[in-house]
């Protein structure tokens, strides 16, 4: 049995804090990568691109198309639907942000990829509220798992499919847009 006090100690101390540490530089260089992508591809950085990308590499968290449109729009309302879209799938192909399936019927992007690449994901299957986290027990748990039966790990995941706070106490989350 996995002692509980210490796998509620250190693992999840760390875990909590893993979006607020990612430092700024790292998301300007990834921002910087990002546009040298297109560049290499001869895509044209446009101002609706340009309003995508700095809402992008401007946060942290976790979102969908649908809400990338409104951010971005905020900063430019010229940007389009068509343009989100299109840009999108130039992200995921950059390796900079992670196009994740939550079984849901729209997908969610994760910004945080290029500097996390193997952190775990808690979200709430109401409101889509995310935690992030990263443990090195675990990563020690699925190297040993993966190697036993015959494997190596290339990249590891793990998604908890959860309620939240809310969803326990209430049975439902207001905050869905959120
Ligand atoms: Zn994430
Ligand atoms: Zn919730």
């Amino acid at each position: 049995m996995v002692d509980k006090a210490q796998s509620h100690g250190i693992d999840l101390v760390l875990a909590a804090h893993i979006l607020i540490e990612v430092p700024d530089p790292d998301r300007a260089a990834a921002k910087e990568k990002f546009l040298h992508f297109l560049e290499q591809k001869s895509l044209r950085i446009t101002q609706q691109r340009r309003a995508i990308v700095d809402t992008v590499f401007g946060t942290d968290q976790h979102f969908t198309a649908e809400q990338l449109l409104e951010w971005a729009r905020e900063r430019d309302s010229s940007v389009s639907r068509a343009t989100v879209y299109r840009t999108l799938p130039l992200l995921t192909e950059s390796g900079l942000v992670h196009e994740m399936d939550f079984g849901k019927d729209y997908k969610i992007y994760d910004p945080n990829y290029a500097e996390h690449p193997n952190h775990n994901h808690i979200i709430c299957k109401d409101c889509d509220k995310i935690v992030e986290f990263e443990s090195d027990r675990l990563e020690a748990l699925e190297n040993e798992i993966t190697s036993k039966l015959g494997f190596e790990v290339e990249s590891q995941q793990l998604t908890i499919n959860a309620s939240c706070e809310e969803m326990k106490r209430a049975g439902a989350c207001k905050n869905k847009e959120d």
